[in-house]
């Protein structure tokens, strides 16, 4: 029977979103307007209920049909303004003017339960304005990769991005091979980046700068009252993320300044993974030849992003008070890092001695499996020399490893995503079977916990996974 009231076509639920879009409001001239490609066939592969319930989200309207079609972009809610941000970027140390939302549309900010305010952006969408080349899909490999990495960072307590569903588009995109097309909706602080300011300090357009510099100082660091305490917000932001990363031995892959969000939140999860056996040199991404981007040169890549950051601004800002913020980004740095070291060994106080400590463990570990290694290091007491250390620094404050083992396994994790287990997710999803993503985004969630059933998602691969290369999909 049909709807005599002829209201069915009027009611289209909007699954609880409720924009307030301040970018699109405020920030004229910064953005182009874009429309999603329609998809084919949506089909959810996993909405993120957690993460829609802190969006104050309907859950059960998003896991209908009616989710699918909005978070493939084929129903636009209400309230929502699409939009391609405009950007530019330093890759690889090389400047492009313009980058810009080549695959990805803003729909638009919600304030969350905690009335934080949050992006909601598609990537994978269709092309936009930016897309140059590109046609602006993503693949589903890359896709539920970045949803991986982003959720198991995020219960790590890193900040960072995350993804709220994985709609399947019914597409095929073509990269090397024909492969199953999907659309990521991306929750994030903002996506306001380092690169977003070099875009319009490159056109020499100081005073979008200066309108940019406020609105992310409005949006972000509300307690910063000029630019240059903007700036020293950043830098601090990205010294403590940067440590983060270090912590859990998280390799970005590819830091280049479009992918650095001024917010402190980590971004655009590409050819990233996490290190299985610890070496400073460690690189993953097919890309990175040279080892840019390598574990133990994050730090200082941070800086120089950060040094671009701070050059842009430098039409409203003295280039004494560029360098002086500039400068006090090591100890800043140095200071988070020893910090979360501290609690990785189960320290509590403060000792002098504590970074030549923390450094002398890493010279003992390399090579070893380094998650495990941590996680085991209350136990396993075979370090030789740096064992004998650690035990004399612990008794100093009146303790034994047994004391602080339950500490300890609380900052250090069990479970990381591990490479051989993302590439068994995703080369299963690419066959239509989402069993083994299910059971991989379960594990990371709970990343502190040992369980019996998850034993084998602890450690890495049989054979060490050697040459493991990762890649951006896009
Ligand atoms: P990323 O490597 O994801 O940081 O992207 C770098 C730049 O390339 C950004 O401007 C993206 O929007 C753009 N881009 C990446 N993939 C595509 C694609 N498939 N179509 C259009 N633009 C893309
Ligand atoms: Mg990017």
């Amino acid at each position: 029977m049909g709807d005599t009231l002829g209201l069915a076509d009027q009611t289209i639920p909007n699954a609880g979103f409720v924009f307030d879009n301040t970018y699109a409001r405020e920030l004229a001239g910064f953005y182009a307007l874009g429309e999603a490609a329609k998809a084919p066939a949506p089909r959810m592969i996993r909405l993120n209920q957690g993460l829609a319930h802190e969006l104050g989200l309907d859950v059960a309207v998003l896991q209908s049909l009616t989710g699918a079609e909005i978070l493939s972009g084929n129903a636009v809610p209400d309230g929502a303004s699409v939009l391609a941000q405009a950007y530019a970027g330093h890759q690889f140390g090389h400047f492009v003017p313009q980058l810009g939302d080549g695959r990805a549309l803003l729909l638009g900010e919600v304030l969350d339960r905690n009335g934080r305010r949050r992006d909601i952006q598609f990537k994978g969408s269709g092309r936009t304005v930016f897309s140059r080349g590109g046609d602006g899909k993503a693949a589903l490999g890359p896709v539920l990769r970045e949803y991986i990495m982003g959720e198991a960072m995020h219960a790590l307590a890193v900040p960072t991005t995350r993804a709220l569903a994985a709609v399947a588009t019914g597409e095929r995109v073509y990269r090397e091979r024909a492969l199953p097309g999907a659309v990521l909706t991306r929750v994030a602080a903002s996506h306001v980046r380092v690169g977003t300011f070099q875009f319009f300090a490159a056109r020499g357009e100081t005073e979008k700068v200066r309108q940019l510099a406020d609105y992310t100082i409005r949006r972000h660091y509300p307690q910063a009252t000029s630019c240059v305490e903007l700036l020293e917000a950043v830098i601090d932001a990205q010294a403590s993320l940067i440590a983060k990363w270090m912590h859990v031995g998280f390799i970005h892959g590819v830091m280049n300044t479009d992918n650095m969000a001024v917010s402190g939140e980590t971004i655009d999860y590409g050819p990233c993974a996490f290190m299985d056996g610890y070496s400073a040199g460690t690189v993953f991404s097919s890309i990175d030849h040279m080892g840019r981007y390598a574990y133990g040169r994050q730090p200082e890549i941070a800086l120089w992003n950060l040094t671009r950051l701070a050059e842009s601004l430098l039409p409203i800002i003295t280039e004494e008070a560029a360098v002086a913020a500039l400068k006090s980004y090591w100890a800043r740095y140095e200071r988070y890092w020893l910090q979360g070291m501290r609690a990785k060994m189960g320290l509590e106080t403060h000792d002098e001695g504590d970074g030549e400590l923390a450094r002398g463990l890493l010279k003992a570990i390399e090579g070893r499996d380094y998650t495990s290694t941590f996680r085991n290091l209350a136990q396993d007491l075979d370090l030789g020399a740096w064992t004998e250390q650690w035990l004399r620094r612990l008794a100093r404050e009146g303790a034994t490893p047994a004391d602080r083992a339950e500490a300890m396994s609380r900052v250090n994790p069990v479970y990381v995503p591990r490479n051989h287990r993302v590439e068994e997710a995703l080369r299963s999803a690419e066959a239509d079977e989402m069993g083994p993503f299910a059971s991989l985004c379960d594990v990371i969630s709970a990343p502190y916990t040992a369980r019996e059933e998850w034993a084998e998602y602890a450690g890495p691969a049989a054979d060490g996974n050697p040459g493991y290369r990762t890649f951006c999909g896009t």
